[in-house]
């Protein structure tokens, strides 16, 4: 099976699909995510919009072990996520599609694993799944590679701060790719994210983008998005057969629920 973890504005993956049916599932989390399950080029397909519909959860507030949790749950192998995000560099423009390989975590106060009662320190050496990144690089015309500078949130940065990522080495700079991308690793599921460059970070570009421009972006790029997502469905790999799914080898973790 496959996760599709739905960022803002992303629900409409479901309204091409027939015969959708929604599960609640309890967590040990404190919530309990509503999935949709349905078909999609003969694979099954579960989605979670990451912001939980109905509460609209701000980045630093989502439960993200709630939703990855209940993803491993129902039997979900690979994730497909989508993140809004700004740009740090200029060549990558506002309605842009990136594929991280890599990210710098700045999130602060976040639960951010899944191991609380015991150590187990998981290899996150590449944190995103090589094979479904090559699918989505197969699906579209995107940039294949950045990296993903994580922050806390809910406020944007400073433009010393802006700086900062660039002189690190970041590409794009959002507030909810981690820890969803080092959880799904510490339950041994792939998972790779479609990044769409909704505006400039701060003092990137001269001319001050407006909200409106924004969400007038988001619009018009959330359908190619979906015809994203759906292309890379075509071209996923075989579910079982990758080393994310390996990831806790001699770790002595037998069952998520013993975490
Ligand atoms: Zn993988």
């Amino acid at each position: 099976m496959i996760g599709i973890i739905g960022g803002t504005g992303v629900y409409e993956i479901t309204d091409q699909a027939h015969d959708v049916e929604k599960k609640v599932l309890k967590t040990p989390y404190g919530d309990s995510p509503e999935i949709s399950l349905f078909k999609l080029h003969d694979r099954d397909i579960a989605f979670i919009p990451r912001h939980a519909e109905g509460h609209d959860y701000p980045p630093h507030m989502i439960n993200y072990r709630a939703n990855i949790w209940a993803l491993k749950k129902i039997g979900v192998k690979q994730i497909i996520a989508t993140n809004a995000v700004g740009s740090l560099q200029k060549s990558i423009q506002p309605g842009d599609f990136v594929i991280p390989h890599d990210f710098l975590d700045f999130t602060k106060l976040r639960s951010s694993t899944f191991y609380d009662k015991r150590t187990v320190h998981v290899d996150i050496t590449n944190p995103y799944c090589d094979k479904i990144r090559k699918a989505m690089i197969s699906a579209g015309d995107l940039v294949d590679q950045g990296v993903y500078v994580c922050t806390e949130g809910p406020r944007f940065e400073t433009a010393a701060e802006i700086k900062m990522f660039q002189t690190l080495g970041g590409t794009l700079v959002g507030m909810t790719g981690i820890p969803e991308a080092v959880l799904a690793r510490e339950v041994e599921m792939c998972y790779a994210s479609v990044c769409l460059v909704s505006n400039y970070a701060a003092s990137i570009s001269p001319d001050k983008l407006t909200i409106d421009e924004v969400f007038e972006i988001m619009e018009k790029q959330k359908h190619e998005l979906v015809k994203l997502i759906n292309h890379t469905i075509e071209f996923m790999p075989s579910e079982n057969d990758c080393s994310c799914q390996k990831a806790l080898e001699g770790a002595e973790v037998d069952e998520i629920d013993e975490v």
